[in-house]
């Protein structure tokens, strides 16, 4: 009862009269109102308790409330709030540190974002000036950020709006074998295709124009497409061959997300430049960043980096970034998210599979999962629009909430990804729900 407000009335009034909202058309939403947290549950307005299967926008990766973070956010709130990026800090060094040691060998810098757009934004400037050249490249199916560099390179639907067409982005088609754009039908070809249609595409813009390719290394809010072994690979050897610099975004699929303290881990390569955010202190306090290769960092060592930010490395985040990292070594954290994939996500997924005729696949790893919703197996139908959605997928959503659970959904999917503490007692009841629920796709597409 303490996690109950009784003002939930006055938080939704207020919010609809004042809070202008991300992504949305404003008088078309009725936000939930959430009034606590607690490990892998939410509570609503009423009280009700629901298992947060959606990690928020992906980003509790130790789960709400961690005692040991929350504890090191007060501590530091007690003792020093902020203090200006040109000075040197205890938290921000130890936190630039840790995550120093948890990148590649010869990746020795941190750049501090408050987020993962921020990011985006400052390792294209660095892969800009480190290699004098204009132009980046990103997958269609991704998403980098809603600020102007970080939109423009974004492969959905909330970019066009934002397109001016200025930016020197090119985008092109990333491994997707269920959707292939390859006429593909074996990971391999799908693999060999997408490789040869990105050189090409570097061929014919020039190579000596391209400065970066920023890819997710498991493309997130676009579907979780985890990428055939070798395509990172391949990308890596095309980027050596042509100058270009490797920007990996790990905004999403980093800090354990995936089984791994980074996603481009499980595909053996090293990129240029790193991108985090979210997970590396579970957003108790917005935090980002770029990971700098010794290279990258070099061009900076006696010519200025143009760039900056008042709160970059703000000690309130960088103590919570400390103690999160803190404990996941200490409670094995990231083998649990890697666990959890192979002995509960995984098969309960696919058995979820053998019973829905509405799921057309079901893809990922460690808590990072998938389900492709589609109205006929053998045409790929989706349930939704791309870009939009649609009456059956708002059931979904509303038969997850009846049933207690807290859902991710993106068009015509439904993501499963719990925090990487959630225990398999509790994915045992998500999945439960989610078998009820798509129920009613079922029910929808077959009518
Ligand atoms: N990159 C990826 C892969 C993301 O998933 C996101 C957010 O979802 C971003 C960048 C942008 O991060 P932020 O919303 O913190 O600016």
């Amino acid at each position: 009862d303490a996690l109950v407000t009784t003002d939930a009335a006055r938080t939704y009034a207020m919010d609809r009269a004042h809070v202008f909202h991300s992504w949305v058309a404003q008088d078309l939403i009725t936000p939930l109102v959430i009034t606590a947290a607690q490990g892998s549950y939410v509570w609503d307005g009423d009280g009700r308790r629901l298992l947060d299967l959606s990690s928020q926008l992906v980003n509790t990766n130790i789960g709400h409330q961690h005692p040991k973070v929350v504890a090191a956010i007060q501590e530091q709130a007690g003792r020093l709030c902020t203090v200006a990026p040109q000075h040197a800090n205890d938290q921000r060094s130890e936190a630039a540190r840790l995550i120093a040691e948890l990148a590649p060998d010869g990746m020795e810098k941190v750049f501090f974002t408050n987020g993962g757009a921020e990011a985006i934004e400052n390792a294209v400037r660095m892969a800009r000036l480190h290699t004098g050249r204009v132009k980046v490249l990103a997958q269609y199916r991704s998403y980098h950020g809603g600020t102007s560099t970080a939109i423009n390179l974004t492969g959905d639907p909330r970019r066009w709006a934002n397109d001016y067409g200025s930016a020197g982005v090119v985008h092109f088609f990333g491994p997707f074998l269920y959707r292939s754009a390859f006429h593909a039908t074996t990971e391999q070809e799908e693999c060999e295709r997408a490789l040869e249609h990105l050189e090409h595409l570097i061929r014919f813009e020039g190579p000596d124009t391209i400065a970066a390719i920023v890819l997710e290394s498991i493309p997130g809010t676009a579907g979780i497409m985890v990428p055939p072994p070798g395509y990172l690979r391949g990308v890596r050897e095309i980027c050596d061959r042509y100058g270009i610099i490797y920007i990996a975004d790990e905004v999403m699929a980093g800090f354990g997300r995936t089984g791994a303290w980074f996603a481009f881990e499980h595909f053996d390569v090293v990129p240029d430049l790193i991108t985090f955010a979210k997970g590396v202190n579970s957003g108790y306090v917005p935090l980002g960043g770029v990971v700098i290769s010794e290279e990258i960092a070099a061009t900076f060592g006696t010519r200025a980096y143009p760039g900056g930010l008042t709160y970059s490395g703000h000690p309130l985040a960088c103590s919570a970034a400390v103690a999160t990292i803190g404990a996941m070594h200490d409670e094995g954290i990231v083998e649990n998210a890697a666990r959890l994939g192979e002995t509960v996500l995984g098969p309960g997924l696919r058995a979820l599979a053998e019973k829905h005729p509405s799921i057309g696949e079901v893809r990922g790893l460690g808590v990072f999962w998938a389900l492709d919703l589609v109205s006929d197996r053998e045409t790929k139908e989706p349930v939704a629009p791309y870009g939009g959605t649609s009456p059956v997928m708002r059931e979904l959503v509303a038969a997850c909430l009846a049933g207690g659970v807290l859902p991710f959904t993106n068009y015509h999917r439904l993501h499963v990804v719990p925090p990487c503490t959630a225990t398999p007692e509790e994915l045992a009841e998500g999945l439960a729900v989610l078998d009820a629920a798509l129920d009613v796709v079922d029910a929808a597409v077959s009518a």
